[in-house]
């Protein structure tokens, strides 16, 4: 019987007092139990790794003076020998690891020197074990409901299945650097997405995500997620509004929001400074944002949508902007000048929604609720290199500016 899992043998036993280099580093290994081969009554443990390709033999009769096992669940166990004095640390598939002790406690029986089962002979050649990294689930059958995704996991797709909710066991595998959750009813996602450190292309396409409450994307405020995610595609979610955090994944080079209900896009999006294919095709859109004059992109699709300029064309002053700005205004603008790193727990929570909410005037000042607001006409070219567009390729920016005298600037 072999177990593929990461060993990390500790001897400092032998030789109380010494430093920590008797503990070595953890280890991709292989650990095999089983007959020895030349002496066939006595069994053993083998424990084999890419740097011991030989392995160091363990005898097991007698031998191991403890197992460790309070955290199986977790998957980690430790094994106590006598001789030599190691302490074998082991972390493996939970379920795995826990049928592999099963076996070496059944091979001894109670009491009883003869087995309880039989014992195979021990196949010393040493076999690399096989990383899975690629885990396609096609259909319902074979869902791996009860012993999860095997944790080197690097691309994860389960597709068309008709899944109405996001299995948390995904959220163990921190390798997890492409999921594709496309052609599912999946209406919310946990906000622990967010944390997945190596996530980098999500495909969500084809989902429910139009019937989430807002608050159930909060996992696209994460700050794993912000640094790293590349790819997002939220196409065909019959989404009616999408959360401000979106402005926020500074790595975004793939954006699809295509065949949505949208009707207007966040105001920071102009802020995705990496991104560089932008599509957006058949949605409701009227306008977009002004601040998408700072995008620098190499295709925008926006074909299927409306883009006739609400109103009126020109400038309107927001009633407010004559007023004296409230306190809550003025904590914000100073939480962004002195570029505090802001979060629920340093400020409090509404202005995290404040300033989440935040407009940017083109002088990059930010607005509140004191400012201008006008509607332009823009050339889609001057920002992408290659534009998809069913009209004119000048279409209706909703602007806002933080005075007078930048309006005339920008204008
Ligand atoms: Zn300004």
């Amino acid at each position: 019987m072999r177990l593929v899992c990461t060993v990390k043998v500790d001897a400092s036993r032998m030789c109380p007092g010494a430093n920590r280099s008797t503990v070595q580093r953890p280890r991709a290994s292989t650990l095999s139990f089983g007959r020895r081969p030349d002496h066939k009554d006595e069994m053993c443990l083998l424990l084999q790794s890419a740097q011991d390709t030989k392995g160091i033999r363990y005898k097991v009769v007698d031998n191991i003076t403890q197992i460790f096992a309070k955290f199986i669940n977790e998957g980690k166990c430790t094994i106590r020998l006598k001789e030599p004095a190691h302490d074998l640390i082991i972390q493996a598939d939970a379920l795995l690891l826990k049928s592999f002790l099963r076996v070496i406690k059944l091979a001894f029986g109670k009491n009883s020197p003869e087995p309880a089962v039989k014992v195979p002979v021990l196949n010393e050649k040493y076999f690399r074990p096989k990383v899975q990294t690629k885990y396609s689930v096609t259909s319902n059958a074979e869902y791996p409901t009860l012993q999860g995704f095997p944790r080197t996991t690097q691309h994860l797709s389960i597709v068309d299945l008709q899944r109405k909710s996001f299995d948390r066991q995904i959220l163990r595998l921190n390798q997890l650097r492409s999921l594709d959750l496309s052609k599912n009813c999946i209406r919310s996602l946990p906000v622990e997405l967010g944390s997945l450190p190596n996530l980098a292309e999500l495909c969500l396409a084809e989902n429910q995500l139009g019937k989430s409450p807002p608050k159930s994307w909060a996992w696209l405020n994460g700050d794993a997620i912000k640094k790293n995610l590349i790819t997002l595609d939220l196409g065909r979610n019959e989404l009616t509004w999408l959360p401000p955090y979106l402005g926020k994944l500074t790595a975004l080079r793939t954006l699809s929001l295509n065949n949505n209900l949208l009707s207007s896009l966040p105001l920071n999006i102009g802020f995705l400074s990496s991104l560089r294919f932008f599509s957006l095709h058949e949605n409701l859109l009227d306008m977009l944002p002004g601040c998408v004059r700072r995008l620098r992109l190499e295709t925008i699709n926006v074909s299927g949508n409306t883009f006739k300029p609400q109103g009126f064309e020109g400038c309107e002053i927001d009633p407010n902007i004559l007023e004296v700005p409230d306190l809550v205004e003025i904590a914000a603008k100073t939480v962004l000048r002195s570029r505090l790193r802001y979060g629920p727990e340093t400020i409090p929570r509404g202005l995290v929604k404040y300033l989440d909410e935040a407009l940017y005037c083109e002088c990059g000042e930010a607005c509140f609720k004191y400012r201008l607001r006008s509607i332009m006409m823009f050339d889609l070219r001057a920002i992408a290199e290659k534009c998809v567009l069913s009209m004119d390729p000048r279409i209706p920016l909703r602007c806002i500016f933080c005075s007078e005298r930048c309006r005339y600037r920008w204008h």
